[in-house]
């Protein structure tokens, strides 16, 4: 079978692998599709530390089951968590089940971008494989993991029917922030990147404003339309850049998200003063879990969001290097997606 490796900083290849073999409480997924995240993208070009395991937004058809699964069976249309928590250490009975030891080091075999990969037994124990319903497609279900990480990112920023919010970096999950917001009640939201075509799929997404940050001081025109500035600005970009002036937008007391990851060592300059005596809450969110997952596929089922319109390139498998120049390059690209033949 096929798969999409990392054989080397800046390069991936797709070489011809053995498909898995099945352990005790294992299945074997066949994939449909994988969307191309960002961190797929930082790990190719070493930013997110050496090496690593590409695809993680996927979606497939349960191809065979380990002894002992009794709730998957062939064929079955699912979508697949690669991380999850023991639910057990100091971290997950804090709710911090995303840092959790466990999380990290559970992940499929050989990667996300295969023909066919392995779900540990401690996934799908857990319940990180997950019944796609009839109506969502292969597609939109490769971007429920995304959508599950903007959810638990907003519980975790606590937004409020009424907020004005600032969404900075309008890629998939900025996107998949607006609409997320809306629903939640926000009553102002601002988006911000400098890529025209982002900025009016944010508009057809409901945004009520966008701001180009390479024509318009961000902070300045946040002022000018809200007088105090957001009650939260979400860092929607691994772009450190960002960071000042979605913190400059902060009305006092508002809330700052990190949502997109940054390279590793990135660091910015900061005025703690100004940070404290405007008593401004830093936060920061990574990744999701089972139950966030429920959760993104209940406003998909309600089509509360549309995911699908955010899809704007498709690539063969075999071209899943392409797909990954593509996303880090192209100004056009928003998802792009890895597809495998059915
Ligand atoms: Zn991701
Ligand atoms: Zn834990």
């Amino acid at each position: 079978m096929l798969a999409c490796l990392i054989n080397g900083p800046g390069h991936t290849e797709v070489t011809e692998v053995p498909i898995p073999r099945l352990q005790h409480g294992e299945v074997l997924i066949k994939l449909v599709a994988a969307g191309i995240c960002g961190t797929d993208i930082e790990k190719v070009h070493g930013a997110y530390g050496p090496g690593g395991i590409l695809g993680h937004e996927v979606s497939g058809t349960i191809a065979s089951v380990g002894d002992g699964v009794t709730d998957l069976k062939k064929s079955d249309r699912v979508i697949a968590h690669h991380h999850v928590s023991c639910y057990n250490c100091q971290y997950c009975q804090h709710g911090d089940y995303t840092t959790c030891d466990l999380f990290k080091k559970t992940n499929f075999d050989p990667c996300g971008l295969a023909e066919y990969f392995r779900v540990p037994e401690a996934n799908v124990t857990r319940g990180a494989v997950v019944h796609l319903p009839q109506e969502t497609s292969f597609e939109e279900g490769s971007m429920i993991e995304p959508t599950a990480c903007c959810l638990r990112a907003l519980d975790k920023a606590g937004v409020s029917p009424g907020d004005k919010v600032l969404v900075v970096g309008l890629g998939p999950t900025g996107l998949t922030q607006i609409q997320l917001l809306r629903k939640m009640g926000a009553r102002k939201i601002i988006g911000v990147d400098t890529i025209p075509h982002r900025l009016e799929m944010a508009q057809n997404l409901g945004v009520d404003e966008t701001i180009d940050p390479s024509s318009r001081d961000v902070s300045e025109q946040v002022a000018k339309s809200t007088r105090v500035g957001v009650d939260l600005a979400i860092v929607s970009t691994g772009n450190q850049k960002a960071i000042p002036p979605a913190l400059a937008s902060v009305r006092k007391g508002g809330k700052l998200l990190l949502f997109g990851a940054p390279a590793q060592g990135a660091t910015i300059d900061l005025d703690v003063g100004a940070l404290f005596s405007r008593q401004i809450s830093i936060l920061t969110s990574y990744s999701c879990i089972e139950s966030d997952i429920h959760r993104a596929l209940g406003f998909l089922a309600k089509r509360e969001i549309d995911l699908q319109s955010i899809v704007t390139d498709r690539f063969a498998l075999q071209d899943a290097p392409k797909a990954l120049e593509h996303a880090r390059t192209s100004r056009t690209a928003v998802k792009t997606l890895v597809l495998s033949k059915a």
